[in-house]
């Protein structure tokens, strides 16, 4: 199998393995870490990018969508137990998820370059932020991992919401590899390495679609 000229941008692993084309876009994996990146050559163009994104109803008065977050929120509030500084990274158009958390008592704010949200400022810095569906996006992994760093506190909380390929799920039939904006795919087991960059840790995940990245600066509940 031959290996992509590129070093894995998560763990650094100097070889990658190309896949060959998966669903029609050229692939590899990392040995190490199981990072799944799509050739570079193959990303959309940030405009094809956005106009894809446009077509999603991402909007507060969809209560579709609203329902969707309000789920998600829930999630994400049952491992806190008291109200946290949190960043939503990559919010999309409307900061819905934000939003809802400060309903909930939550000082949430939303930052997304990509519709004029600008980073709020990381002084003091979060206590929690969420990657929701937004991983699997990402163009630079090494800039927004250092952004992320930098504004979350040193014992703060990374929410992750990101579909893992599971084990005995072929990336030919996965639906997730089915939209050319999605760039990059995580395994279980990077998400080890997600956190060693991080200098964080896993604390819970279903191996399927979430991870919890620790330590905490607020208290996890049990
Ligand atoms: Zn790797």
């Amino acid at each position: 199998m031959p290996c992509s000229p590129s070093p894995c941008d998560l763990c650094r692993h100097p070889s990658p393995m190309a896949l060959g084309r998966v669903q029609g876009r050229p692939m590899s994996q990392c040995p190490a870490c199981r990072q799944i990146v799509v050739n570079p050559s193959h990303w959309p163009t940030r405009v094809q990018e956005k106009t894809r994104y446009d077509l999603h109803d991402n909007r507060w008065d969809n209560p579709g969508y609203r329902e969707y977050l309000g789920n998600i929120a829930g999630h994400f509030r049952s491992f806190i137990n008291q109200p946290c500084r949190v960043l939503d990274f990559g919010s999309g158009p409307e900061s819905v998820l934000a939003r809802l958390l400060r309903q909930s008592g939550q000082d949430a704010v939303a930052y997304d370059p990509l519709y004029n949200l600008p980073l709020p400022p990381a002084t003091p810095p979060f206590d929690a932020i969420i990657l929701c569906e937004v991983f699997e996006h990402l163009r630079d992994l090494n800039s927004e991992l250092l952004l992320i760093r930098q504004s979350l506190a040193p014992n703060g909380l990374l929410y992750l919401r990101t579909e893992l390929l599971t084990p005995g799920q072929l990336p030919a039939t996965w639906w997730y590899m089915n939209d050319p904006t999605h760039l990059r795919f995580l395994c279980p087991e990077s998400l080890i390495f997600l956190a060693r960059r991080l200098n964080l840790e896993v604390r819970q995940t279903d191996h399927r679609k979430w991870a919890l990245l620790g330590p905490l600066q607020c208290e996890i509940k049990n």
